[in-house]
């Protein structure tokens, strides 16, 4: 059974999309199969990995609607070496036209069982918000990936998404778990940064990630080319950290 991880957090610009692409890069470079889903109707995910959004006919929107299987709306990133169910603006619409619909909560969940053996990991780009998007994203998943910068308000942030993981664990998917809290953007030499990172410890424990994804010009500069950090420079600090992120992750798994 592959693993399926929600990346996730209502605030927008913490590493999200940086992180799933990434660590899907850093995954398939240690052997695994990796699909990637963008959630979101930036289409970041889709962009950064390679595939030029405003060129796709069927996206990860027709599989939510149940226009289309989600076997015809994979396509592969070269450059990263995983495949993409992609997305683009067009998603943006969804969120309102499958409310009406059937099992509006897990149509995502669903959709992926086409596929979902196919694959060692399954990386879910969520948006940035608790809507249905994310809620689909939750749904599907085992786990949650929560990127976090260490900076004042991210704490409070962090409890309106354990009270969604929590509802969303009572009424639709109860075997959701906190897979875990990643330290993105870190600046060690920033004193609130060491004392937000100290709390996040204190409160959840193992829960945080022993690896922290430096703050690297080369993770931002990487998706202007179209290619995870890997391709663009594997000795950035950058890459380095992501694929230890993937080495951390494997160790707790097994
Ligand atoms: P989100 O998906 O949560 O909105 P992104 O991954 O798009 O966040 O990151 C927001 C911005 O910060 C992007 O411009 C990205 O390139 C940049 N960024 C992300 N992680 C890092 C990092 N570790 N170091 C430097 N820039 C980063
Ligand atoms: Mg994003």
């Amino acid at each position: 059974m592959p693993r399926v991880l929600a990346i996730t957090n209502q605030k927008g610009g913490v590493g999200k999309t940086t992180t799933s692409i990434n660590l899907a890069a850093s995954l398939v470079t240690v052997g695994r199969r990796v699909l990637l889903v963008d959630l979101d109707p930036q289409g970041n995910a889709t962009m950064g990995s390679g595939i030029d959004k405003r060129g796709l006919k069927v996206t990860v929107y027709q599989v939510l609607l149940g226009e289309a299987p989600i076997s015809a709306v994979r396509v592969r990133s070269q450059s990263g070496g995983f495949d993409v169910i992609p997305a683009n603006r067009e998603l943006a619409g969804a969120e309102i036209e499958m409310v009406d619909l059937p099992e509006r909560e897990t149509r995502l969940k669903t959709a992926l069982d086409e596929i979902r053996d196919q694959y060692d990991f399954v990386l879910i780009d969520c948006p940035p918000a608790l809507n249905l998007l994310t809620v689909n994203g939750l749904c599907a998943a085992n786990a949650v990936m929560i990127p976090m910068q260490c900076e004042y308000y991210a704490l409070e942030g962090l409890s309106d998404l354990v009270q969604t993981i929590k509802k969303v664990r009572v009424n639709l998917n109860p075997g959701l778990e906190i897979e875990g809290l990643l330290r993105t953007m870190y600046d060690p030499r920033n004193m609130l940064a060491q004392q937000v990172s100290d709390q996040l410890q204190q409160h959840f424990g193992d829960k945080v990630y022993r690896t922290v994804i430096p703050r690297n010009i080369r993770l931002a500069e990487a998706p202007s080319h179209g290619l995870p950090v890997l391709n663009f420079d594997r000795q950035s600090k950058g890459a380095l950290a992501y694929l230890a992120l993937a080495g951390e992750m494997l160790g707790k798994s097994t």
